[in-house]
């Protein structure tokens, strides 16, 4: 892609030989190709993924398919591999790593989820304890995103929400 730039000023400024600088150029930048920063996800599956698996497939396919890399990263301990990855090939969730904790870890949860977003070098957790989420917050360099359980219907969507409901069970019906 070609980065146009104009440089435009008002007054146009001039040299010191009383020459106007061009209104319009090439940027020195516009032959490159600009570079594309890679994002590192860490999402959490029991109260995450599992709480919205559609919307998380849905996420995470349109950050791998733009390049970016997507750590799953469970306090689930390492025994439980094969059941987990089961699990997630179950909801159709990709990812590029699954991270589970050691069995012999020795520390907390909140302490792993640290160890894995430093040693990542992840720029965002996604994750549903508060304990995590704060120690991802002061200390690393990564932003922690809380998952919080959907909140309850507000009642002036109660009908708008029914009539939806309605419509998806007379279109599965037909
Ligand atoms: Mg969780």
């Amino acid at each position: 892609m070609l980065v146009w730039v104009q440089y435009v000023e008002f007054p146009p400024p001039t040299t010191e030989y009383g020459e106007e600088w061009p209104t319009e150029r090439e940027s020195p930048e516009a032959s490159k190709v600009p570079v594309k920063t890679i994002l590192r996800f860490g999402i959490d599956i029991d109260g995450t993924i599992s709480r919205a698996p559609k919307h998380f497939k849905r996420l995470i396919n349109a950050l791998l398919d733009s390049g970016n890399l997507v750590y799953i990263v469970t306090a689930r301990d390492a025994g439980r591999r094969e059941e987990t990855e089961q699990f997630l090939y179950s909801m159709g969730i990709r990812y590029t790593r699954l991270v589970m904790k050691p069995i012999d870890w020795p520390y907390s949860v909140p302490d792993f989820k640290v160890a894995v977003v430093k040693e990542k070098d992840l720029h965002m957790l996604i994750d549903d304890e508060e304990a995590n989420c704060w120690a991802v917050e002061q200390r690393t360099r990564a932003l922690a995103a809380h998952m919080l359980p959907a909140p309850p219907l507000l009642e002036e969507f109660r009908d708008l929400a029914e009539r939806l409901e309605a419509v998806k069970h007379k279109a599965s019906s037909d």
